[in-house]
């Protein structure tokens, strides 16, 4: 039985607690903000969101703005476990969440990808050098997440201050400069005359050659949307370019677990998100022997059965921290070094899952299946 058995049907939650005449693929009166024309959509891979108000997510979401409102937080653990509770067993049914969203992707061009390198290496430099403002920052930032200088420069990670590519086009000459600066805007790192990652860490997902495929960029403030994405690129597994297919290979959902891993000498790629691709499932097929590594909460959880359905042969990591209060294996590294990480990380190894056991556990954790389960 899959994970996603147990999740309540969103249309039937809708149904019950707002619109008895909801439908999917139809809008209704969101009940998150004040409106006379109906915003709110229910989609069949069972999500909704909201166009008016911009809230969205899964059934959890919507129970959890409605008992919560603004404060809901999908990844507090009291609160899920209060949403559980008030669920009534008979809403569960059997749900597939469809993996494979999004349309083709646009071709990228030769100027696009020289666009991406030259980015990639001015954040870079902007954060070895802290000439930049705001270098130092990203950098101490790296620091306290226990990434190394040396990993920092093995992965050209780098950040993007207020001007840093406008001062590298004032470095060339000015015929250069011009297109130097329309390539940028049209690689979609200038909008509007400001620069789209301004104040983020630069995570460039590179090749072995050193190409750079993609950027994400993490906001170094706590008020901003946490991960940016170049548009129009789809996402791609953040370092599986330099994993081996010989090794085995992890997979965690975070950028900053990922490189983590990384620094421990790990073969990995993030998701970058709990969503997993076509293609990024079709660029897993070399590695025999994959590792999912979750993150300590129901979200994560959730995506890491859903990846196992996608990919059978993934097997599930289950650090210790499934009875702590570390959220990621990055919190380990922060909190207790290199040396005791890695030593977690080897004994976690040595007792992987296969999904059911591991839903199995997750269960027991958070009662939030329990029950349901005889139903089926
Ligand atoms: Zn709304």
């Amino acid at each position: 039985m899959r994970l996603n058995a147990f999740k309540p049907d969103l249309l039937t939650v809708v149904r019950r607690t707002v619109n008895p005449n909801a439908e999917y693929g139809r809008s209704i009166c969101c009940p998150f903000h004040r409106e006379t024309d109906p915003s709110l959509h229910i989609f069949e891979n069972q999500s909704w969101y909201c166009f008016g108000c911009g809230k969205g997510g899964d059934v959890y979401d919507f129970l959890g703005n409605l008992r919560y409102g603004d404060s809901w937080d999908n990844r507090n653990k009291e609160m899920f476990r209060e949403i559980g509770k008030s669920v009534d067993n008979s809403v569960f049914k059997k749900v597939y969440i469809d993996y494979n969203t999004k349309t083709q992707e646009p071709e990228i061009s030769e100027e696009t990808k020289e666009a991406f390198q030259w980015a990639a290496k001015a954040y870079h430099q902007a954060l070895i050098s802290g000439r930049d403002n705001g270098g130092d920052a990203a950098r101490s930032y790296l620091y306290s997440r226990g990434i190394t200088d040396k990993t920092i420069r093995k992965l050209k990670i780098g950040y993007a201050g207020r001007s840093v590519l406008h001062k590298k086009g004032l470095t060339l000459k000015p015929e250069e400069r011009t297109a130097y600066l329309d390539k940028m805007k049209n690689a979609g790192f200038i909008k509007y005359g400001k620069e789209y990652f301004f104040n983020r860490i630069i995570f460039p997902n590179i090749t072995k050659s050193g190409d750079v495929l993609t950027l994400t960029g993490r906001a170094l403030n706590p008020e901003a949307k946490r991960y940016l994405n170049i548009p129009n690129v789809r996402k791609k597994l953040y370092l599986l370019e330099l994993a081996d297919p010989e090794n085995d290979l992890y997979i965690t959902e975070s950028v900053t677990d990922a490189v983590s891993l990384y620094q421990l000498g790990y073969s990995v790629a993030a998701v970058n998100g709990t969503a997993m691709s076509k293609q990024m499932k079709a660029s897993l097929e070399a590695f025999k022997k994959i590792i999912i590594v979750p993150q300590n909460d129901i979200p994560s959880m959730n995506a890491a059965c859903s990846w196992c359905e996608a990919i059978p042969r993934c097997k599930i990591m289950l650090p210790e921290y499934i009875d702590g209060e570390e959220k990621d294996v990055n919190d380990i590294l922060r909190l207790e070094g290199e040396h005791t990480c890695a030593s977690k990380l080897r004994t976690a190894a040595d007792n992987l899952l296969d999904w059911s056991a591991y839903a199995e556990k997750v269960r027991e954790k958070y009662l939030l299946w329990s029950e349901n389960e005889n139903q089926h």
